[in-house]
């Protein structure tokens, strides 16, 4: 069944002034861009979270939200405690399960309310392992997502936005304009459709021992244009009385959102990726074009201050390998003196290429010395596999593969 978008997105004048108190002063001069970037995205808000026939979805509401509809139709809050346990840990989407509610009520809620999940248009699995979806929304509007198996964990790559307004010239998704950023529930629905899938309902019991133990928001979009949505969909997904995954195996990659990240390090606390690709402006400004906005250097001083970056839980830097255009050993150098004082990592990604695209993959034997200066210098410095190839695991490939058949 598709779901409708989440709840209404969490509006500007109710972000966590708590975090802003603490910040660097950097990072408070940063404020009215802010601002302006939340506005410029409230214009790509998804529709509202209800269906044609009135009921409204409760993935994606925040628990003093379901609080507040439980009231609203004569309830006590604590059944919001008890909801929530239903649909993010034992990941029931059927009121008639739920059987610590008697049955009346359960009728009540279910004229009230649905739980629900992305539709799939295609679920495939690699022969490595990889799984990749293509979910529809209400609208018709679709996105990828992936799960990257390693050994009996697992990392899911989640989507943020249908399409990008940026336009990174080594990405697909690059080349399909912003269509609107998605809501709470299609961020979390996404998760819990892959859980459903791999049968891993309900929450496993610790950290260990899940095979979905990993996110990572690399998928389509830019997360930081899309923050008070990914915010409140992170934030359930770390709910302890639900998924329950921990901060510290949420990765989110950016291209570099200067105004956002410190906001990210404040509330969100999870793991950093930094989208470099180049080691000067002149390069960055090219493949990657929000670097014209917010350059190398501004955008090394974000992660100098980002919060929680450690020896211990580092950025990860992602680099993705361009023959003959970011692939020299003088930019290998480059790049070790660029990261000196940040507690970092490097991920050599091999570019993926996709119909059209005007790069080619490095040689094996240019990511090999271009991996050798780093770990040389220190850094650890792992080669990402290319995974689901023959799924067309790149970032957006699917999709337009898909849209292709189709007009066919
Ligand atoms: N918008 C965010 C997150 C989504 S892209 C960002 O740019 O960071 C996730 C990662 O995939 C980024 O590092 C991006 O540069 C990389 N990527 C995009 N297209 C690629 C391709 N064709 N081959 C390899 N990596 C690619
Ligand atoms: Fe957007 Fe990231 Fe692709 Fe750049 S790499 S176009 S920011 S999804």
């Amino acid at each position: 069944m598709p779901i409708d978008s989440g709840a209404a997105p969490i509006t500007p004048h109710k972000a966590f002034p708590q975090a802003i108190r603490h910040m660097a002063p950097e990072a408070l001069l940063n404020a009215e861009e802010r601002e302006r970037i939340r506005a410029k995205s409230a214009l790509f808000d998804p529709p509202a979270a209800r269906l044609e026939d009135g009921r409204r979805e409760l993935v994606g509401m925040r628990r003093e939200e379901i609080a507040a509809e439980m009231l609203a139709i004569g309830e006590k809050p604590f059944r919001a405690k008890q909801l929530w346990h239903w649909i993010y840990h034992q990941g029931v989407t059927d009121f008639a399960a739920m059987n610590t509610i008697a049955k009346p009520l359960q009728a009540k809620l279910a004229e009230q309310f649905v739980i629900g999940r992305p539709g799939v248009t295609t679920e495939q699995t690699s022969s490595d392992g990889t799984r990749k979806w293509l979910f529809n929304f209400r609208d018709q509007q679709q996105v990828e997502t992936v799960y990257i198996p390693d050994h009996d964990r697992g990392a899911l790559c989640i989507s943020t936005q249908v399409g990008c307004t940026l336009s990174c010239t080594f990405c697909h998704t690059g080349t399909q304009k912003l269509v609107r950023n998605l809501s709470v529930a299609e961020i979390v629905g996404q998760f819990m459709a892959a859980r459903d899938s791999y049968g891993e309902w309900p929450t496993p019991k610790g950290e260990e021992g899940r095979r979905l133990s990993n996110i990572v928001v690399m998928g389509m979009g830019e997360p930081l244009y899309n923050y008070e949505n990914i915010a409140a969909a992170l934030t359930i997904i770390m709910d302890h009385e639900g998924i329950a995954l921990s901060r510290r195996r949420i990765t989110l990659s950016t291209s570099g959102v200067v105004p956002m990240m410190d906001l990210c390090g404040q509330e969100l606390g999870v793991n950093l990726a930094v989208s470099l690709h180049a080691t000067n402006d002149a390069l960055r400004n090219e493949i990657v074009p929000l670097n014209r906005k917010y350059p190398i250097a501004e955008l090394l001083a974000a992660c100098r201050r980002y919060p929680g970056a450690s020896n211990a839980r580092r950025i990860t830097f992602e680099y993705v390998m361009l023959r003959g255009v970011n692939d020299s050993i003088a930019e290998a150098h480059e790049l070790v003196r660029l990261l000196a004082d940040i507690p970092a990592k490097v991920n050599l990604i091999p570019f993926n290429p996709w119909p059209g695209s005007p790069y080619k993959t490095s040689t094996p034997e240019a990511v090999r010395a271009f991996a050798e200066v780093l770990n040389d210098a220190g850094y650890s410095s792992p080669i990402r596999r290319p995974r689901g190839r023959d799924i067309l695991a790149a970032c957006g490939q699917l999709k337009t593969a898909t849209e292709r058949a189709k007009r066919a």
